[in-house]
């Protein structure tokens, strides 16, 4: 079985080609964050006239790039939401216009579906498993009991760990996107400032980046008013090492407690190095096997949205022509 899966919640314009569910046979990534990076951010407008005009090519180079044309495709898996509206209204409009042309399936898919299927190129998913989801917009873990299953255990009470990597990279005049600046910078630091963790209640599997967030800029902002300097690469360190405690030890936690069979990590800041480091360190004293793409399957792409809707597409479900973007799609 070969889906056609089709991405652009965000900044990215995606689409590739998966067989099985399992193997990548085109993978196209149209990034845009060098018309983004001089505003600090995404902007909603320019993303979505970046998709427009991006889209027809990105699909067009992922049937040539795996040398395979419309009879092929069994069905079109694309991200309906969350997302920037205008951003998803693009891919799930091509989608339904191509469905219908072609006379193809069509299958929605949630964003953080095809993030956590990232995985499934590496391994089989054995059953219960646990997922800690590390993006732009999320901070999750999430429990699954079998394939397209997803029950919510712990979430971000107010920022996201991506959210609070760009926005503390801002501070530290970091260009956007700040995870990676931030994660390289951390490399060559020291953990010597002592940034809060929060761990909320003893039994509570929910995060809070904000008052992290908070620290870090006042500790900037109250050296710069006294004419001290203080170390980047420490702060980003530091920063880092708060971050990566809360994750790792939360996740360690609800892995023993739900006794699951694999550990998964999905999102954009599952490419942070001490995060991979750290969460590697701590199951590898378990009998836990612990999965984490390669790195740029953790950022956005539609490699991870076709493996998505492949399993949909086996549990015999579509969609129809009333798909529409969903920005605020639950998982579930
Ligand atoms: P969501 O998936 O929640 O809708 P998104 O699609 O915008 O949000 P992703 O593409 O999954 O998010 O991830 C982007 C985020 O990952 C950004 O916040 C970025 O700074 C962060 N990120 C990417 N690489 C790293 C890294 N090496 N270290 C830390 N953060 C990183
Ligand atoms: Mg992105
Ligand atoms: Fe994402």
């Amino acid at each position: 079985v070969y889906i056609l899966g089709i991405e652009t919640s965000c900044d990215e314009t995606a689409a590739a080609i998966v067989k099985n569910g399992t193997d990548i046979i085109s993978n196209v990534v149209a990034s845009q964050i060098d018309s983004h990076k001089r505003f600090g951010g995404v902007v909603p407008e320019i993303a979505s006239r970046h998709h427009v005009e991006q889209i027809t090519i990105v699909i067009e180079e992922a049937f040539q790039k795996a040398n395979l044309s419309w009879d092929d495709i069994d069905a079109i898996a694309v991200t309906e939401g969350p997302g920037l509206v205008g951003a998803l209204l693009v891919g799930v409009n091509a989608a339904k216009g191509l469905a219908f042309a072609k006379q193809k399936p069509l299958i929605g898919v949630h964003h953080i579906a095809g993030h956590i299927y990232a995985n499934r190129f590496e391994r089989e998913f054995e059953f219960p498993l646990l997922a800690l989801i590390v993006s732009g917009g999320h901070t999750e873990l999430v429990l699954m009991d079998e394939h397209g299953s997803y029950e919510l255990i712990g979430e971000t009470r107010d920022d996201a760990a991506g959210e609070a990597y760009d926005k503390v990279a801002r501070v530290l005049d970091l260009p956007y996107p700040g995870g990676p600046q931030i994660d390289h910078l951390a490399r060559e630091g020291e953990e010597s400032i002592n940034f809060p963790r929060a761990w909320l209640e003893e039994d509570s599997f929910d995060f809070s980046f904000s008052g992290l967030k908070s620290s870090v800029i006042n500790t900037i902002h109250n050296a710069s008013q006294r004419g001290e300097t203080f170390n980047k690469e420490d702060v980003a360190a530091s920063f880092q090492k708060s971050v990566v405690d809360v994750l790792t030890a939360k996740t360690y936690k609800a892995a023993a407690q739900y006794n699951v069979e694999q550990v998964i990590v999905a999102g954009g800041v599952a490419a942070n190095q001490g995060l991979r480091q750290a969460l590697e360190a701590k199951f590898s004293e378990t009998t836990i096997p612990l999965l984490i793409p390669p790195l740029n399957l953790c950022t956005d792409n539609a490699a991870m949205i076709a493996a998505a809707g492949f399993v949909t597409y086996q549990q015999g479900k579509r969609s129809g022509w009333d798909l529409n973007a969903n920005p605020s799609l639950m998982l579930n």
